[in-house]
């Protein structure tokens, strides 16, 4: 099954030929014509202006052999050689996957001298860890990270793929997702195997109003994101097998060249690994007293958290958003300081350890989250604490 070309509107210009992503097409002095490596993704009738390229009718379409699809496969996303602690997250959520479904767990691993990562994946659990390493995986690009998941995909066919909600799994998992023709369910909360075998993937939607479960019924593999810090990690060491994968050489092949990597450097922006997180929100009324958050987040060698309305304000950056729409962190110890608790900030921070909020309404929703509530001003209460602090600490 691939796309279809009119011959009487095809003009041969060649602009399907440049935007196919699997170079299924070639273009003749007269003709565009599509090769079996087509994907049906749908890239090239977009791009046509003459209307000359078109997909097959849906019921045409070979129905998928789902049965052949067999394994939990996690992507293992690591940086400076060290794995991110999200693939130990998911590697642990796709063990009890893979146990309930009676498979295999796998992680993969893509990037350059790599020996290391694997060797510590090894220690998460999986079964078996693809390694795919070439001088091109060195820095991460889309291009050449979906291509060379999606020829792992194709070739393995697992039924489940899972992935961090970090910024590299939110970048490039969509489009894996698009060229495999599957469904994927973004920032999942919770997974699970429902009785029919089916992945069960559990997510806020509607503002955080509801939790929403989705399944993917018809296409394989089942993709789903989770965020750091949602899933516990894993444990379980098991006698593990590395396998070194080849690909050929056209997964590597990228159009964007990354330049230069700039290395975050703001401490505090690293929320999602803090252990004590300050938060401000809308009730400090303006930037400057924003400063307060900042200073007691230093003494408690802590990170600055944001409601949006704060980053909203431009008080600060948008890294340092705590919520739905921002980041998702369980540190041991979060203080929300003149925080409403609307639902989509609460979904962001609520398995923290110890919450401390301080708002001057005693009806805010924050207080029905928090560990301990200090009904009160803040602009009283927050001088007094870091006072407190440093007299503690004889400074
Ligand atoms: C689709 C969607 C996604 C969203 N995603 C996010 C998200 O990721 N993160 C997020 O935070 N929000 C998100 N929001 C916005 C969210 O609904 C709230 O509007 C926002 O969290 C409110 O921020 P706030 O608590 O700082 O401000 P407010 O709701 O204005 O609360 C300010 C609080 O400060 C208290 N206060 C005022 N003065 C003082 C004082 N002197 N002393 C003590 N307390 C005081 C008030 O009593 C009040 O409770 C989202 C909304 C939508 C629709």
């Amino acid at each position: 099954m691939k796309a279809l070309v009119d011959p009487r509107k095809c003009t041969a210009c060649g602009v399907c030929e440049g935007v196919c992503p699997v170079e299924a097409i070639t273009v003749t002095e007269t003709i565009a014509e599509v090769s079996d490596a087509c994907t049906l993704c749908g890239l090239c009738v977009d791009a046509c202006e003459f209307g000359a390229l078109s997909l097959p009718e849906a019921g045409a379409r070979p129905v998928e052999d789902l049965e052949s699809y067999r394994g939990v496969w996690v992507f293992a996303e690591w940086r400076s050689g060290v794995v991110h602690p999200v693939s130990r997250e998911l590697l642990g959520a796709g063990r009890k996957l893979a146990d309930k479904r009676g498979v295999e767990l796998a992680a993969v691993l893509l990037g350059h001298r790599i020996e290391a990562a694997a060797a510590e994946l090894l220690d998460y659990g999986p079964d078996v860890v693809y390694v795919v390493d070439h001088p091109e995986l060195a820095r991460f690009t889309d291009e050449t990270y979906a291509a060379s998941l999606v020829e792992l995909a194709r070739r393995h066919k697992p039924e489940i793929l899972l992935a961090g909600a970090t910024t590299m799994g939110r970048s490039f998992i969509p489009r894996v997702a698009a060229l495999l023709q599957t469904g994927l369910t973004a920032d999942c909360t919770d997974l699970d195997i429902g009785e029919n075998g089916l992945l069960l993937q559990t997510r806020p939607a509607f503002g955080g109003n509801v939790m929403a479960t989705i399944v993917c019924p018809n296409r394989r593999p089942q993709m789903a994101t989770v965020r750091p810090r949602v899933m516990k990690p894993a444990v379980d060491r098991r006698n593990g097998r590395v396998e070194a994968v080849t690909l050929p050489e056209r997964c590597f092949e990228h159009r964007v060249e990354v330049l230069q990597v700039i290395a975050e450097t703001d401490e505090t922006a690293k929320l999602s690994e803090a252990e004590v997180i300050v938060t401000g929100g809308r009730g400090l009324q303006k930037r400057e007293h924003f400063r307060m958050v900042e200073e007691l987040a230093r003494l408690l060698k802590g990170a600055v958290g944001a409601s949006r309305s704060v980053v909203e304000e431009g008080w600060i950056g948008p890294s340092h958003q705590v919520g739905q729409t921002g980041q998702t962190v369980a540190p041991s110890l979060y203080m929300a300081i003149g925080v409403s608790g609307a639902i989509q900030h609460i979904v962001g921070m609520q398995g923290s350890r110890i919450i401390v909020a301080v708002n001057k309404d005693p009806e805010a929703p924050i207080f029905d989250v928090a560990t301990y509530g200090v009904v009160g001003d803040l602009f009283q209460f927050v001088p007094a604490f870091i006072r407190k602090v440093k007299e503690e600490r004889g400074e």
